[in-house]
């Protein structure tokens, strides 16, 4: 009589896939199969094609910080695991879908009517895909969005199955099947994105912080061609960026420039944006390296560099960094670490903006500039020597 639970999913799927098939064929007459693959043009589905890393060990993503924000793309590991490592990540029927190109049943998935303000994670590996700020009602029976959350988060590959030919969507990440992209949705892209709930994990928009990967740091201790240098060495370090925070928020003088910034006017620090892996290096170790590699008892200077624009500060992003922070200042404090009284400021992180293009890793394009070989490169390995524990291999 009944049907047992192997029919059951097996007719499923069939008639699943029929569904997916038939909503194809239907638009397949209407509607152009989207290029795949064209990096020469900027515009509609071209554009989504993801950034192809050469290194094909890591690929070039956005991800969440642990303060809930999306930062990158930075390059991180490629997920690869065996057959056998995906059966027991993923429930047999996830499993189907993502690593056998499945489909589920239309208007039968969990994330369908979802209407809850949020973002949609690979089921796989847990980057993030879709935001709901992209959803939209497309009456076919699976969740659809207009955009990906970054071009860079997936990669589109012709799919040729069943006689037809349609764009199949994958995590850049780890590979996984998540569904299909059409060119009849909603402006602004006019592009569909059809994708299986089983190959999704929503996460609330006040949980976003759980879904943070890296860490974001902020610090300034003078001139930020030394700082940047420095925090460059360490390992679990993806990117390290010079720039100004801590002004004035004056719409009328931002953005801001390098030769503003040292007058002392608008406010701002000569800072560094280190962004990190903690699992690697945590919050407090790269506050050690920070106040181990530069004076932080000299109220708004560092040696000859003079001004509040040089000052020793730390940017807080949240209150646990703040906490931590402290927590150092005291243990050093403590510890004699230092002879006069440490003035770094705490102050609360109100944005980053990145400095000229010039600035940006300059001590390594310019090791025989005087400043750099005078001032920088001691301060660089003075962090070598003292945390040779934490300094990238040679060749990484
Ligand atoms: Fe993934």
């Amino acid at each position: 009589m009944a049907l047992d639970t192997r029919s059951l999913l097996v007719r499923t799927a069939v008639v699943a896939t029929i569904g997916m098939m038939a909503t194809t064929v239907a638009l397949a007459s209407v509607l152009r199969p989207i290029p795949f693959s064209d990096p020469s043009s900027t515009q509609g589905a071209s554009s989504m094609t993801a950034t192809q890393s050469t290194d094909t060990s890591s690929v070039s993503v956005k991800v969440f910080d642990t303060s809930g924000k999306l930062v990158g793309p930075l390059a991180l590991p490629r997920l690869v695991l065996t057959d056998e490592e995906w059966k027991e990540r993923l429930d047999p029927e996830a499993y189907r879908i993502m690593r056998n190109a499945g489909t589920e049943a239309p208007f039968c998935g969990t994330l369908l009517d979802n209407k809850l303000e949020g973002v949609y994670s690979c089921a796989g590996c847990g980057l993030p895909l879709f935001s709901s700020d992209s959803k939209f009602v497309s009456g076919t029976g699976w969740p659809s969005f207009f955009q990906p959350v970054s071009p860079s988060n997936i990669e589109l590959r012709q799919d040729t199955s069943y006689g037809m030919v349609r764009t199949e969507i994958v995590c850049a990440r780890c590979g996984s099947h998540l569904g299909h992209v059409f060119n009849d949705g909603p402006a602004p892209t006019g592009m569909r994105f059809c994708v299986n709930s089983e190959s999704l994990k929503f996460t609330p928009k006040d949980k976003l912080a759980e879904l943070g990967e890296v860490g974001v740091a902020t610090f300034a201790g003078g001139c930020f061609w030394c700082v940047e240098g420095v925090f460059e060495q360490l390992k679990g370090v993806y990117d390290v960026t010079s720039g100004y925070t801590g002004g004035h928020q004056n719409p009328e003088t931002l953005p801001v420039t390098y030769k503003q910034v040292t007058t002392g006017a608008t406010g701002h620090a000569a800072a560094v944006r280190v962004t990190y892996d903690p699992k690697v290096i945590s919050y407090e170790s790269l506050l050690d390296v920070h106040f181990a590699t530069h004076d932080p008892t000299t109220l708004n200077r560092q040696g000859a560099d003079v001004g509040t624009h040089y000052r020793s500060a730390i940017f807080y992003a949240n209150e646990r960094e703040k906490q931590v922070a402290q927590a150092v200042i005291d243990r050093l404090t403590k510890e004699g670490a230092f002879r006069d009284p440490i003035v770094t400021t705490l102050e609360p992180f109100d944005g980053f903006q990145v400095a000229e293009d010039y600035h940006q890793n300059y001590a390594e394009l310019n090791p025989d500039q005087p400043y750099i070989c005078n001032v920088a490169i001691p301060k660089i390995e003075k962090a070598r020597k003292v945390f040779p524990e934490k300094i990238k291999p040679e060749d990484s």
